[in-house]
């Protein structure tokens, strides 16, 4: 009977092989995204790797059925599964042709809503082929399905052999991508990002101990364009030639990792709060991200955390560095954790990365006071003929790190974290008095680095000066066991100080929203002399021209991101939901506002080539 039941499933797994086959060739050819020469071949096998690999694992719902002795429910199950499949990935297809990215729970939410017909762009007559494809597709599966499972299928053993091979093909694939990722193969990782939904092998450190690693010295050679999908700049920068008229004021970048809007306060961060007296400040400022790497990625091109995937597959710089090369700037760039993890190295510093030194040893607390001297020993010994721009990333509040014989006016406090134990339950308290002390340790630091650009009177006049964070640090605020950052797009880990001391403004609070992605077109049109429209480049507005109250400010995560607008944030989730939130992160029975998605989506895609 065993014998019989084993013999009947077969053709599941023909009908999964057959549907591998056509998923591939229907991607490849609706998506416009196949590639040419030695490239398109890898791509087409590692496609039909993926597709194969998923259409095995979606087999395993009819085979369940089957081995339970419920064959009609395997058909229904397997005709479901793969015809639902053959739609998603024919949708997806189609918003890759158009935007350049995979189907997400945004462009889902705007599919299923209506809103697609404005944003999107999808026309009545699109909806009724549409729902040809429908029935075509499930009476195709239906066929196949019934045909299979009463007529023979395929052997076992020639089968496994199939299945063999498909796994050998994926590991080789997956292989080949780890080692083009570690020597920075830009064709190759760009051929891999057209496959939807791939979870791509990485393996730097394995290559990078056979001796296979990008070098820092080819950086500026593979920052050399080639067309992508990353459409950035839409124009060239039209800026003044030589020198800017006012003069080329040197800028000072001072981020802190994981600080978050409510930490620059005279009793947390003394030493910055008093300087920043005689700043801008901008109190309801967010970052592009709830992680490092999109909210420096933000900070840095002026553009949504989302474009990073592109940028570094591309290997695509901001055009803030290019612009600040150009002008002859002195680079100091000192990042306390590596910088080359997240990537910097191939995206916001790549064309400079040679110029980069490498980071220090020792613990967070050395590290960090190892690159506080290098920033003052670096602007002490400058070439006082050439403007600079530092950018000097501490670490100790991302690892809740302070000095053993340093003491704390935060009591009670925690001695070390243990993750393990964290719940709601948790007495969040003491964890958060820990983290101040961290800011409080960094504090002082960047009272060295201010002190020291007040003491040179030729500085303290020309230097713009930031103080930020990359995205801010929850402590289970919004009661949902939510602790550090990556986890939710509430103030707590979106929400960061944003202090600029700039020549010539006087002191200011600012209550209106902005965004790390403001910064960027803020330096490169009021300090570097560029012309150019703002949105040719970057989806933010320059900080000190009033901008209205109602911004839409996408907030990017690994797995979702969120929309946040003045009052609410529009959280679209991995598996493909959505949710409202207000202000305070409590859920609200309320619909998502479409205009602001539209407004959102515009953002995400302005920058992808059509
Ligand atoms: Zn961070």
């Amino acid at each position: 009977m065993a014998q019989r039941r084993n013999t009947y499933s077969l053709w599941i797994w023909t009908l999964a092989a057959c549907n591998g086959v056509a998923t591939t060739v229907l991607h490849l050819a609706l998506s416009g995204a196949a590639l040419g020469g030695a490239v398109g071949v890898f791509q087409w096998l590692a496609t039909f790797a993926h597709f194969s690999a998923l259409t095995a694992a979606l087999a395993l719902l009819p085979w369940s059925a089957l081995r339970f002795g419920a064959a009609r429910t395997a058909l229904v199950a397997a005709i479901a599964v793969f015809g639902t499949l053959i739609l998603v990935v024919i949708v997806n297809a189609k918003v890759y042709a158009l935007y350049k990215f995979h189907l997400n729970a945004m462009v889902w939410f705007l599919i299923t809503q209506g809103a697609a017909v404005q944003t999107l762009g999808f026309s009545p007559q699109m909806w009724l082929s549409a729902s040809y494809v429908v029935m075509a597709t499930f009476g195709g599966q239906t066929a196949l399905a019934i045909l299979l499972s009463r007529r023979g299928t395929a052997t076992a053993r020639s089968l496994a052999r199939y299945y063999a091979w498909i796994a050998a093909l994926g590991v080789t694939t997956q292989c080949i991508h780890a080692y083009a990722d570690a020597i920075a193969q830009r064709p190759l990782l760009m051929a891999v990002r057209t496959i939807p939904w791939a979870q791509p092998l990485t393996a730097k450190g394995f290559f990078g101990r056979l001796g296979y690693a990008a070098t820092r010295s080819e950086a500026p050679d593979l920052a050399v364009q080639s067309a992508g999908t990353f459409d950035y700049p839409l124009a060239p920068l039209q800026c003044a030639g030589g020198a800017v008229a006012n003069g080329m004021p040197n800028i000072v970048m001072i981020v802190v990792d994981s600080l978050r809007y409510d930490m620059l306060t005279p009793d947390v961060m003394p030493k910055t709060a008093a300087w920043a007296e005689s700043t801008t400040r901008f109190e309801h400022h967010y970052s592009t991200g709830n992680g490092t790497r999109f909210g420096i990625f933000g900070l840095m091109y002026g553009l949504p955390g989302a474009y990073w995937h592109a940028a570094l597959a591309e290997r695509r710089g901001p055009v803030l560095i290019d612009r600040l090369d150009e002008l002859g700037y002195q680079f100091f760039v000192f990042g306390s954790a590596p910088l080359d993890s997240p990537e910097f190295h191939r995206t916001a510093f790549t064309r400079i990365w040679n110029r980069v030194a490498p980071n220090g040893p020792g613990d967070v607390v050395e590290r960090d006071r190892t690159i506080t001297r290098e920033l003052i020993e670096a602007m002490r010994t400058r070439d006082a003929a050439k403007p600079f721009f530092a950018f000097y990333f501490l670490d100790a509040p991302h690892a809740y790190a302070h000095p053993r014989d340093m003491t704390s006016p935060f009591e009670p406090t925690l001695e070390s974290v243990n993750y393990l134990s964290l719940s709601n339950a948790t007495d969040p308290v003491p964890f958060l008095n820990l983290y101040k002390t961290s800011v409080l340790f960094d504090d002082g630091l960047i009272g060295e680095v201010l002190a020291a650009l007040d003491a040179d009177p030729r500085l303290a006049d020309d230097t713009i000066v930031v103080v930020t964070g990359d995205h801010g640090q929850a402590f289970n605020e919004t009661h949902d066991n939510t602790w550090g950052h990556n986890s939710n797009f509430s103030d707590y880990e979106a929400r960061v100080p944003f202090a600029v001391r700039w020549p010539g403004r006087a002191p200011s609070v600012v209550e209106r929203p902005t965004s790390h992605m403001d910064w960027a077109p803020t330096l490169l049109t009021n300090a570097l002399g560029c012309m150019t429209p703002v949105d040719r480049y970057s989806t933010g507005s320059p900080l000190f021209e009033s901008t209205t109250s109602d911004r839409v400010l996408p907030i990017e995560q690994w797995t979702q991101r969120a929309i946040r607008t003045r009052d609410r944030v529009y959280v679209f989730l991995s598996w493909g939901g959505y949710e409202v939130r207000d202000a305070n992160y409590a859920l609200v029975g309320e619909p998502v506002d479409g205009a602001a998605i539209g407004v959102g989506f515009e953002q995400l895609s302005r920058f992808m080539r059509r």
